[in-house]
């Protein structure tokens, strides 16, 4: 029985140490090297003082580093906290400060960036910097604690562990409503089921090559990663740059031969823009899997009728039930652009349910609230019982027993077939690139602008291949000369590229409705109305 996350490596350093775990490029590590490595660095952060249940983040492009890293941070009883390399330092801040973090480890290239995040202020608790390099990271205000050359030192024997099953094994902070980020707590116990199950579902097996596309703060890349080494196959990370480039990407699945695909639905939308994609080809592709947003009809059309010899999933779930709860096999391609391919049934262990207000189901045909229940549930938010209650919530079962289940924000459908059906959001949550936005972060970070009356935020679908635009519409204060470039550029110091405002809007004073709230949906209509400006 699998316990912790971190038994698959073990298992299969045992059996096939030779095996070849990672490749990143013309680099690649054995599962051997991989548990020696991940032990020593383990060893360093007991060393450097991580305890049992500490928060240790990450800064760190994708690398097989920073795979070493995650693995040892787990090793040593700790909490794993992916920090994301493209947000600005303002927003590392914040969730440096919410997780109150023991260590930071870091690769090289990200010192100016942790130089700024030091230079904001001190930090009221005390944490070491450890650099994923060969050189320690050197900075003003960097505490430097110890690299990868005096990892070397540490002994590469297994380790005792002393965290169960129930202990988190990562925190990952998804935009927050309210401003702040919202870190979704994950136990060793939440990943199990699901990588269990898509292991045998996806036949997942030695010797496989699996890609690593989503960033390591996307809860894909925890299935990539534990999929990949529960079934002893190979984990290969695909490039950042890649993605800009639709033919580079086709080109890196050709080269690496991949077995298995896995990624937000945006990047194979642009692939099918740029017809990046040939007749028969990845001959090696068996799986092609998708979760995070709606995969639009035309463009899964295009993928299936070139590759006849892959099968097409639709995983679907939240962060909060841990990668995906509910999943639906293409028996065959649509004939129809227009048919919606339904999300389908849940996972052996989880629970997807479309209920009203009093929490009861609604007949099938109608539209209703999505729940989740099951074994992927996290157990809440990071220190913030009152968001967590909002949103886990218990529903009465037969008999006495109560069930936790998730308010998922997502509306659905059960159809007659008796497949579930995603509608769209009740919120204003959105998915841009594949990346999950609340609106009201971007608003607050604008409301912190100097020279800003009025402003709101909303998304504009248009459909196609194309997926939502966020737009701004704001009012200059009188005597304020403001406008998309400026705010662009102040917004940037503040927000990660992919949240930032792509159309602007200036306007007198904002539409307000009957109640005086400001009108979400005319504006909606003006941005479609208007070819409005691009910054
Ligand atoms: P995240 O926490 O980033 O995985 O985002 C979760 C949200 O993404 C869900 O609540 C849905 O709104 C959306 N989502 C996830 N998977 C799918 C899917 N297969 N189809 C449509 N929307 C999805």
């Amino acid at each position: 029985m699998t316990r912790l996350l971190h038994n698959w490596l073990t298992l299969n350093a045992e059996r096939a140490p030779e095996s070849i775990a990672v490749v990143m490029e013309s680099q690649a590590i054995t599962y051997g090297e991989l548990e020696r490595l991940s032990n020593r660095l383990a060893r360093g952060l007991k060393d450097a003082d991580c305890r049992r249940g500490d928060r240790v983040c990450l800064l760190s492009p994708k690398s097989i580093d920073a795979i070493v890293a995650i693995l040892g941070i787990i090793k040593a009883d700790c909490t794993f906290v992916p920090l994301d390399p493209q947000s600005p330092a303002a927003r590392h801040r914040k969730i440096i400060e919410s997780c109150e973090c023991r260590c930071i480890l870091a690769a090289g290239n990200t010192a100016p960036l942790l130089d700024e995040i030091f230079a904001a202020g001190a930090f009221d608790f005390p944490f070491s910097v450890g650099s994923l390099g060969d050189a320690r990271i050197e900075g003003p205000h960097c505490r430097a604690g110890f690299s990868s050359s005096d990892f070397s030192t540490y002994s590469a024997a297994p380790l005792e562990y002393r965290n169960d099953s129930a202990d988190p094994a990562h925190i990952l902070f998804t935009s927050g409503s309210t401003g702040v980020p919202k870190g979704v707590v994950i136990t060793h116990a939440n990943v199990i089921p699901f990588v269990e199950w898509g292991k045998t579902y996806f036949h997942m097996l030695p010797g496989g090559r699996n890609s690593c596309h989503s960033p390591l703060h996307f809860d894909l890349s925890t299935f990539d990663i534990y999929g990949t080494l529960a079934a002893g196959a190979e984990l290969h990370l695909v490039p950042a740059e890649a993605n800009l480039l639709p033919h580079k990407l086709a080109d890196f699945i050709r080269r690496s031969e991949l077995t298995q695909w896995f990624s937000v639905p945006s990047i194979l939308n642009y692939m099918a823009k740029f017809d990046a994609v040939k007749d028969n080809d990845f001959p090696h592709l068996r799986e092609l899997l998708w979760c995070g947003e709606v995969f639009p009809t035309p463009a899964l059309i295009y993928w299936m009728r070139r590759l006849p010899h892959v099968r097409f999933t639709n995983l679907y779930g939240p962060t909060e039930a841990t990668i995906a709860s509910s999943y639906y096999t293409l028996p065959t391609c649509p004939a129809d652009e227009r048919s919606s391919i339904p999300i389908g049934t849940p996972c052996p262990g989880e629970s997807l349910m479309v209920l009203d207000k009093n929490l009861e189901p609604v007949p099938a045909g109608e539209i209703g609230d999505l729940y989740i229940g099951g074994a992927g549930l996290s157990p809440g938010y990071w220190r913030d019982e009152e968001k967590t209650l909002e949103v886990f919530v218990r529903k009465h079962c037969s008999g006495d027993g109560s069930e936790r289940i998730y308010k998922t924000g997502d509306l659905a459908s059960v159809g007659e077939d008796g497949l579930v059906y995603y509608v769209g959001r009740s919120d204003c949550q959105i998915k841009s690139r594949g990346y999950r936005i609340e609106l009201g972060e971007i608003e607050s970070a604008l409301h912190s602008l100097e020279g800003l009356q009025e402003c709101a935020v909303v998304a504009v679908t248009l459909g196609g291949f194309e997926g939502a635009r966020i737009c701004c519409a704001y009012v200059p204060l009188s005597g304020h000369s403001t406008g998309p470039l400026t705010l662009r550029k102040e917004l940037s110091r503040l927000l990660p590229s992919y949240m930032l405002p792509t159309h602007w809007l200036e306007f007198d004073s904002l539409p307000k409705n009957a109640n005086g709230k400001i009108d979400r949906p005319k504006l909606v209509e003006d941005f479609k109305n208007h070819e409005a400006p691009a910054a």
